[in-house]
């Protein structure tokens, strides 16, 4: 059985044939997964737990349960879309969230999981947004908004990072690579995890001499990207 690992995907009831991918993925995964992590941005968006029907995402939570009911360990590490998923839907989709970073281990080796974006130094724009909204001040503000006035909020929010991000170069949106290796060495591994650039590859350097890998995962608008490790071995399909 192998571990997948996916993120991206952006799940959208306007991108109806993601939805249907992942549908046919998870119930593909039956005997073929051990264990499935997600990491990050599975939704679009996301305004709250209890706000998920609104969003009409009742079927994406119900495929979740029904994979996780049938035996797959799902785990799940927040994206910058969906950073406000929360217990309630750990609980009624029976995945299991996760810290970002986390590390974990793979045969004898440790790697380490991160959605991607804290990657992104030189976009001091979004660091400087993100270290705002993951106060629980401002979550809790935003929590207490109603679920319309909760979209309305997600939307002008989604359309001004969409103005802000024509104005930014792709290697500002990319992941600082001093910065990779930081965390890298503070985590003490040789293998990284990581979506949110949506540029799929698998990235080979020297970490202080030694070979390290980094594998960045790919979006869900019209590919399915998909890392899948088996027997000690890493393949990146998409
Ligand atoms: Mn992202």
């Amino acid at each position: 059985m192998s571990i997948a690992f996916i993120a991206d995907l952006h799940l959208d009831p306007v991108r109806p044939e993601s939805t249907q991918w992942f549908k046919e993925f998870m119930n593909n995964s039956t005997g073929l997964l051990s264990r499935l992590y997600i990491l990050g941005d599975l939704f679009e968006v996301w305004i709250g737990d209890d706000g998920g029907d609104a969003l009409g995402q009742r079927a994406v939570e119900n495929i979740i349960k029904s994979t996780a009911n049938a035996g797959l360990d799902i785990f799940f590490i927040h994206g910058n879309r969906d950073f406000l998923i929360g217990d309630d839907f750990a609980k009624r989709t029976g995945c299991k969230i996760l810290p970002d970073p986390t590390l974990i281990t793979l045969g004898s080796e440790p790697v380490l999981l991160t959605h991607g974006d804290t990657l992104c130094t030189d976009d001091i724009e979004h660091q400087t947004a993100r270290k705002e909204m993951m106060t629980s001040k401002w979550k809790i503000a935003f929590l207490n908004k109603s679920v319309t006035e909760r979209m309305d909020t997600a939307r002008s929010m989604r359309t001004k990072s969409e103005t802000s991000k024509k104005t930014k170069s792709m290697e500002m949106m990319d992941v600082n690579q001093q910065h990779v290796e930081k965390v890298m060495r503070e985590y003490g591994v040789l293998t990284m995890i990581h979506g949110h650039t949506h540029k799929p590859a698998v990235h080979e350097f020297n970490l202080d001499n030694v070979p390290a890998k980094r594998y960045v995962l790919g979006d869900w608008y019209t590919q399915k990207s998909v890392l899948y490790y088996d027997h000690g071995r890493f393949s990146l399909r998409g």
